[in-house]
C-alpha cells in the first residue's frame, strides 16, 4: 500500500542527483485538499459577496465524495483543509472523510486572507474555524493551511498566534513569487517559524528551474500546465532535493458542471476553468505516479527530522 512505505525505504543522502532513484525508494509525498466551494475561491472574492454564498449551488458535497473515491481507487491518503463555513453546513461530510482514512484541518473560517486581517480578527477566524470543525467532525484539528498561502512577511504575528493556539503545523506559505500570493525569501522546505515552539510550516512545493523557483505544488499549475511538467517537479523534489513534494488542489477543480462566473475579469475565468474535465484523470495519474500520505504525518516525520538536524549544533554552542 502507497501510503505505508517504511522508513528505512526513504532514499539515502547519497543518492546522486543525476542517478534516477529506484522506484522501492519512494518518498511519501503531502496530498491536500483546500475544500472550499467554487465560489469561495480568492479569484472571485470581488465579484460574488459573502453574504450571497448561502444561496448559491453548493457543490462541496458531491465534489468532495469524487475525490474520497479517487483517493480509495489509489490507496492514497490526505488531509482535508476545510472552511469553517463549510464544515458548519457538511457535518456528515466531515465524518464520512474521518472514517475514509483521512485527515481534517482547518481552511480558517471564510477565506479571509491573513494579510488582511490584524491579529486579533485572525486569532477569531482560526478559533472559530476550528470549533466548526471539530464539532462537525469529531476530530481534533492540528492542521492549518492559510487562504490563498497569504501567511508571508507581511504578517509576523501569524505563526505566534497558530503556535498559541497549539496547533501542530502549518501549511500557509508559497516561497515563491506569484500575483496573487507569495513570499519568496521563506524557506523552500519544512521550518519552523518560531525555534522555540513546536509550530512546524510546510510551505506548499516549488522546483527549481534554470535557478529559480517556480509554483510546482497544484492548484492551477497542476490543472493548467501539462501533467509532465508536475511529474518532472515532483520527481526533481524527491529525487534532487531529496525531500517530500506537498501537493493541494481543490474539490471545484473537477467539477465541469460548475456555474459560470461572468462578472470575474477575464484572466481570472482563463484560470478558474481551464481544463477543468482533465482534472480528475490527471489526479489519477498523480496519485498513481508518486506515494502520497496525510499533512499530519509528514508534518510529525519533517519535526522530528528539524530537531535531529538542530541537536548536534546546539550541543557544540552549549
Ligand atoms: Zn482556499
Amino acid at each position: 500500500m502507497k501510503a505505508r512505505l517504511p522508513e528505512s525505504s526513504l532514499p539515502m543522502k547519497a543518492l546522486s542527483p543525476l542517478q534516477p532513484a529506484p522506484d522501492t525508494c519512494r518518498i511519501i509525498n503531502g496530498l491536500s485538499v483546500d475544500v472550499e466551494d467554487w465560489f469561495q475561491v480568492g479569484a472571485f472574492e470581488d465579484v460574488i459577496e459573502r453574504d450571497d454564498w448561502g444561496g448559491l449551488d453548493d457543490r462541496v458535497e458531491r465534489n468532495v465524495r469524487e475525490i474520497l473515491d479517487l483517493f480509495d481507487e489509489a490507496q492514497a491518503s490526505a488531509t482535508f483543509f476545510t472552511l469553517g463555513w463549510v464544515a458548519r453546513r457538511h457535518g456528515p461530510l466531515l465524518r464520512e472523510i474521518v472514517d475514509r482514512g483521512h485527515e481534517i484541518a482547518s481552511h480558517g473560517w471564510d477565506h479571509a486572507r491573513v494579510h488582511r486581517l490584524t491579529r486579533e480578527q485572525f486569532a477569531e477566524d482560526i478559533r472559530k474555524a476550528r470549533m466548526a470543525i471539530e464539532d462537525a467532525s469529531g476530530v481534533v484539528v492540528k492542521g492549518y493551511r492559510a487562504p490563498s498561502f497569504s501567511i508571508d512577511h507581511r504578517t509576523p504575528w501569524a505563526f505566534m498566534e497558530l503556535a498559541e493556539q497549539g496547533y501542530a503545523y502549518s501549511s500557509s506559505v508559497a516561497p515563491v513569487t506569484h500575483d496573487h500570493y507569495g513570499w519568496p525569501d521563506a524557506p523552500r522546505f519544512a521550518f519552523k517559524p518560531l525555534p522555540w515552539e513546536e509550530l512546524v510550516e510546510i510551505p506548499v512545493t516549488t522546483a527549481l528551474f534554470a535557478g529559480r523557483r517556480m509554483a510546482a505544488g497544484g492548484g492551477g499549475f497542476f490543472r493548467v500546465l501539462p501533467y509532465a511538467f508536475s511529474r518532472w517537479a515532483i520527481r526533481q523534489v524527491n529525487r534532487v532535493d531529496q525531500r517530500p513534494a506537498i501537493f493541494y488542489f481543490h474539490p471545484w477543480e473537477i467539477d465541469p458542471g460548475q456555474p459560470r462566473v461572468a462578472t470575474a475579469p477575464l484572466k481570472s475565468r482563463l484560470r478558474h476553468y481551464t481544463n477543468l474535465d482533465r482534472m480528475a484523470d490527471k489526479l489519477r495519474q498523480l496519485v498513481r505516479d508518486f506515494a502520497f500520505g496525510r499533512m499530519d504525518v509528514l508534518a510529525h516525520r519533517e519535526k522530528l527530522r528539524i530537531e535531529a538536524e538542530e541537536a548536534p549544533a546546539l550541543a557544540v554552542t552549549a
